[in-house]
């Protein structure tokens, strides 16, 4: 048996990445998993995969900065599946180059704090209101943080204030629906340096490839980078109901970056 079998599930930022391997595993472990993300092509592959593997799922193309596709995603969740159980906010972004907070430009501010922040406040919002509509109510929702949303880094402050909004946000509702006695738990991961095409932007920046990825290999304690799946599998234990007295936590799976 699955460890979500029966659950209906939605995975934002699903074309790629860490999005790509929860909605991967959440498939093969029994759920029904409805995709979004910006990137049709990419995702119409991790469709094609899961579907070729036995699993049930859809793709509806969404952008988590808008309310009204927000809207539109969760009538096609109630339509296809008749609710909602399980939300992995993955969808993100980084900066396009270190800044001094000085030069750090509003626009640039406002595309990292919309993308990372305003769209998990949009996702969360929504996604409650569906899980509270379907028979019976059991929900969890985890939203995709970072280490870089507990600790800081020197020029990507916009990223660093929108991963650490992600944090509070998310025990602030999580605390809410506690206290009403809603049955949705609200957690959030904090991801170290995973593989994936997000952070190769990081590594490119390096020019030589080889030096970026040696750097970042050091920057854990564990000595290599992290995979997406080792993302994937601690959101498959915060989707089932083995977490089930966990919420308003932080999952922190960093090969001991924060341990320092
Ligand atoms: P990724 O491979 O770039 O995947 C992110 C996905 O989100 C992409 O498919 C992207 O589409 C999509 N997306 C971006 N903006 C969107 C929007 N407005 N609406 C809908 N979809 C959108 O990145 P990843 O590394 O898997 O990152 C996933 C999450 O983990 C992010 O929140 C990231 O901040 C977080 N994280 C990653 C790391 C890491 O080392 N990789 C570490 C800590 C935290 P496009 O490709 O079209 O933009």
């Amino acid at each position: 048996m699955g460890r979500v079998v029966g659950k209906i599930a939605l995975v934002s930022g699903a074309a790629s990445g860490i999005g790509a391997a929860c909605a991967r595993l959440l498939a093969a472990e029994g759920a029904k998993v409805m995709l979004v993300d910006l990137n049709d092509e990419m995702a119409a592959s991790v469709l094609a995969k899961i579907r070729a593997a036995g699993g049930e799922a859809e793709y509806h193309h969404l952008d988590v900065t808008s309310e009204p596709c927000w809207e539109a995603a969760m009538a096609a969740m109630e339509a296809r599946f008749g609710g909602l159980n399980i939300a992995v906010n993955c969808a993100g972004t980084s900066v396009t180059k270190l800044t001094f907070p000085t030069e750090t430009g509003l626009d640039e501010w406002r595309r990292i704090v919309g993308i990372n922040l305003e769209g998990t406040f949009l996702a969360t919002k929504h996604q409650l209101a569906l899980m509270m509509r379907t028979s019976p109510v059991v929900g969890s929702i985890i939203n995709i943080s970072s280490v870089l949303g507990i600790v800081g880094q020197p020029g990507i402050a916009s990223y660093n204030a929108s991963k650490g909004g992600v944090r509070l946000y998310s025990k602030s509702v999580a605390l809410s629906c506690a206290q009403d006695r809603v049955n949705v738990r609200v957690n959030t991961i904090h991801p170290g340096f995973i593989r994936t095409p997000l952070l190769e932007q990081s590594i490119a920046r390096f020019g030589d490839a080889e030096e970026g990825r040696k750097f970042y290999d050091n920057l854990q304690p564990i000595g290599h980078l992290g995979e997406p799946e080792d993302i994937a599998n601690g959101a498959l234990y915060l989707a089932s109901d083995e977490s089930r007295f966990v919420t308003g936590a932080e999952l922190v799976i960093d090969g001991g970056f924060t341990a320092r």
